[in-house]
């Protein structure tokens, strides 16, 4: 072989990071990931973050998922620019990176559909740090007298589920930490009829049970069309609350709509490839980003990443290429401590049986990113609560 190649890596999340573990130490290979982030986000459990659990389960460092490769380089940039003619990338940073191939894995962006106030006044879902902000948040009301009696959480798919289910029994145990006694709850707001509404309506009606048995005020057919500070207005009604998470809207990254030339783009918004997934030549787009059947999931990320990988391992050393097949994911839902609802083809199992096979799933997921010692440390710090309140030290157990 004469001489390797450049693959350059866009985006340190799951896509990314297993394109890039898939590729480390194979012959001919030099491979460079850039992200603005110096850490991977495991966002499944974020909302474990937002509600008391340890963040060291969220944020794994790149250089420690990459210290055993000989061939990866972690670079901590943004990408904002390209030149496809050239195969050159623009960093943030004013660097120039080139590519002989390059894989975007940028994920998606949230999206607040032009709703006036969501941007400004409403908690995110989608990294460590809002997963931070909310859990500050939520003790900084305590300290400071003006709690909430309502806490609205905007969206009926599983990120909302997840985080309204928790939210309940947290925000009991910080109240009864720091003395506050009065009652308070939890709405969940759906603009569809039912939740979850494309995992079919026994899935929903079960997880629609269950929160109800936790607390939670489930309301669908809501259509938030404003907020400002301390109110929350639907169509015909409003409520008041100084804490709103939105998780209802996410959409695709911004940057492949700056080359209409190179990336066309689905009725979703997603990038179009090819059966090899490819956007253009040299050009491979993988995970949220890509318009395949089952993006939108971190599993079809991963998957997707070892697809082109191993086309290009395969392209390298002139073997046979396949085309790309779809894989169906399994849906996981938790739903408060110790209970899922699990959905994969036909197969569906709620309760503890439930969570157990979530844990697994989680499990799974790190021993594909991580060596099985790091995988089992981290996994472990998903069941490791904050030990106190991060405002005041009271204990919160
Ligand atoms: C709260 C939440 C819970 C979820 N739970 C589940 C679950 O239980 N199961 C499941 O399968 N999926 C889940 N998902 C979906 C899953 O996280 C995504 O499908 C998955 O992360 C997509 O992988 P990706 O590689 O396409 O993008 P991401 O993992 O989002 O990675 C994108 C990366 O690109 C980086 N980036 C952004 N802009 C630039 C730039 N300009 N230059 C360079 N890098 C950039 C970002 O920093 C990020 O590291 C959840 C998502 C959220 C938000």
């Amino acid at each position: 072989m004469t001489r390797y190649r450049k693959i350059v890596i866009v985006g340190g999340g799951f896509g990314g990071v297993k394109a890039a573990l898939r590729l480390a130490n194979k012959e001919g290979f030099w491979v460079r990931l850039i992200s603005p982030k110096s850490y991977f986000e495991y966002h499944a459990a974020l909302y474990r973050s937002a509600t008391g659990h340890s963040p060291l389960e969220v944020a794994i460092p790149l250089d420690e998922l990459f210290a055993r490769s000989n061939n990866v380089e972690v670079v901590e940039d943004a990408v904002v620019g390209m030149d496809a003619e050239k195969k050159t990338l623009t960093g943030k940073s004013g660097a120039h990176y080139e590519y002989d191939e390059v894989i975007f894995a940028l994920g998606s962006v949230t999206n607040y559909f032009g709703i006036p106030g969501v941007d400004r006044f409403a908690y995110g879902m989608k990294s460590v740090q809002e997963a931070l902000e909310l859990k500050t948040h939520l003790h900084e009301q305590l300290t400071n007298h003006d709690h909430d009696h309502t806490y609205v959480v905007i969206g009926g798919g599983a990120s909302g589920i997840e985080l309204a289910g928790e939210l309940v029994g947290y925000e009991s145990r910080i109240r009864r930490a720091h003395h506050v006694q009065n009652k308070f709850q939890v709405d969940l707001m759906e603009a569809a009829p039912r939740l979850v509404a494309s995992l079919g309506e026994r899935y929903s009606k079960k997880i629609r049970q269950r929160l109800g048995a936790l607390g939670v005020h489930v309301m669908t057919d809501s259509c938030v069309v404003k907020e400002t500070l301390d109110e929350l207005k639907l169509k015909h009604t409003s409520v008041h609350s100084h804490t709103v998470v939105w998780t209802a809207g996410q959409t695709t990254h911004p940057f492949f709509a700056q080359y209409p030339e190179v990336f066309s783009f689905s009725k979703k918004g997603k990038v179009k490839v090819d059966m090899y997934m490819r956007a253009a030549k040299h050009i491979y787009v993988i995970g949220d980003c890509a318009d395949t059947q089952y993006s939108g999931m971190a599993q079809t990320a991963i998957h997707d990443a070892n697809y082109v990988a191993d086309q290009l391992i395969r392209r390298y050393w002139d073997w046979d290429v396949t085309p790309y097949r779809p894989k169906r994911p399994v849906y996981v839902i938790p739903v408060g401590p110790k209970w899922a609802a699990v959905r994969w083809g036909n197969f569906e199992a709620y309760g503890y049986l439930g969570w157990l096979i979530r844990r697994i799933a989680d499990l799974r997921l790190f021993l594909m990113l991580l060596s099985i010692s790091q995988a089992f440390a981290v996994w472990h710090y998903g069941v490791v609560r904050e030990e106190a309140c991060p405002i005041c030290r009271v204990d919160t157990h």
